[in-house]
């Protein structure tokens, strides 16, 4: 298919399956200067789909860098409150709030991360309100990827410029299935499918999931009542939306004292700005006791001591090793994708939707019913052709979940 078309069917997607735009919806887009043609077409579509207003908030890698070069230190726990309200009233306002990611993995490199633990934390607590309605989908929110050439250069160093921007782009029309003939009906079909999945393991209501592989053993205990979620969910108005193009996964947050054993990462972790390799985290009781870290330790110690919850796991995710992503064979180094290639976990905040009736449920009660809670959440690789994984269900019997990378569950 012409690349042109291609372009088209991915700010298609954009609009009919990230963010399924209703007539009478204002758009917030953020984005950076790397794509702007793209944007414009997904703004085009936006209004086409009934949109009142899109407001499109442009970022540049260059004067973000400047910044963590030469800002004060102590401007990086401030955070914009003007900015934090205008996203807060838009999704108040039944508006959707799309994030097209550029940026280059490597983005932060140099820089003190302290400046960027310090900003999320302030980040965080700003726009606490904005992440209630995110959280629960109350709000329609969405993140797609477009190619910078930092970002492309780096998936396909053997290549340069417009030469690796347009393999990048290649790379994501495949991944997102927009190289499809009609891109719109084959995510009904994959989200029919992930929906299936979920049912299943909505069913079984494993008490634990048994995870095996080189570097790992580790066992991830669920808590009762727990509800598994994929590919698309319902916002308050009950409009259906995809929170993720592309999404492979189906996920659910663990019990937060009930992770034991170790796990090693399988995909380069992009945290920040810096990239953190070959990584192994040791729990006891669900906390994260020990870790080590070939590359980027500095950066992993910063997110696993950001605050007491970070120490803990928010989610756990089934992604079948045979999948468009997976298949491709090549690092994204962008979480976005990666994650979708990969069984993987998050290190931080759980999701309320994870509980039988959690969005109505207050923090403390989310916390008694065993959700972690903190202001980060970093989804992590661990899947590979190599792993394993049992379902133990509530009477201690063990059954397959995952043979060889791949769904085992029948
Ligand atoms: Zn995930």
């Amino acid at each position: 298919m012409e690349f042109k078309q291609c372009l088209e069917n991915y700010a298609e997607l954009a609009v009919k399956i990230a963010l399924n735009v209703q007539p009478g919806e204002t758009v917030w887009i953020n984005c950076s200067l790397h794509q702007p043609e793209f944007v414009r077409l997904v703004v085009r579509k936006a209004y086409e789909a009934g949109a009142k207003q899109v407001h499109v908030e442009w970022s540049d890698d260059e004067v973000t860098r400047l910044r963590y070069q030469l800002a004060p230190q102590d401007s990086f726990g401030e955070y914009p409150q003007w900015r934090a309200d205008a996203v807060t009233q838009v999704a108040a306002e039944g508006g959707a709030y799309l994030l097209i990611e550029s940026r280059d993995p490597d983005l932060l490199a140099g820089t003190d991360p302290a400046r960027s633990t310090a900003f999320q934390k302030a980040a965080g607590a700003a726009l606490a309100k904005w992440r209630e309605y995110t959280y629960t989908d109350r709000a329609t929110w969405s993140i797609i990827a477009a190619p910078s050439v930092a970002w492309a250069e780096k998936v396909f160093p053997e290549l340069s410029g417009e030469e690796a921007v347009r393999a990048l782009w290649e790379a994501i029309f495949k991944a997102t299935r927009a190289d499809r003939e009609n891109p719109v009906e084959a995510w009904k079909a994959h989200n029919a499918a992930l929906d299936k999945r979920v049912h299943q393991l909505n069913a079984k209501q494993y008490k634990k999931l048994h995870y095996r592989a080189p570097g790992t053993e580790l066992t991830v205990a669920l808590p009762e009542q727990h509800v598994w979620s994929g590919g698309n969910t319902v916002n308050a108005k009950g409009n259906d939306f995809n929170p993720n193009v592309p999404t492979e996964e189906v996920f659910v947050s663990p019990h937060r004292e009930g992770t034991e054993g170790y796990v090693t990462s399988t995909k380069p972790l992009s945290y920040n700005g810096t990239l953190i390799e070959n990584f192994t985290l040791t729990f006891k009781q669900g906390r994260i006791v020990d870790f080590k870290a070939e590359k980027g330790y500095d950066s992993l110690k910063e997110l696993i001591e950001m605050d007491e919850g970070s120490h803990y796991l928010g989610e756990a995710a089934l992604v079948q090793h045979d999948s468009p992503i997976s298949n491709a064979n090549l690092i994204f180094l962008n979480t976005l994708f990666d994650e979708n290639a990969s069984n993987h976990l998050a290190i931080g905040r759980a999701f309320s939707s994870s509980l039988e009736g959690g969005a109505d449920l207050s923090k403390e009660e989310l916390a008694a019913r065993g959700l972690n809670d903190s202001l980060t959440h970093v989804d992590f690789m661990i899947g590979s052709a190599e792993m394993d994984i049992d379902g133990e269900l509530a009477d201690g019997t063990r059954e397959p979940v995952f043979r060889n990378g791949n769904w085992a569950l029948v």
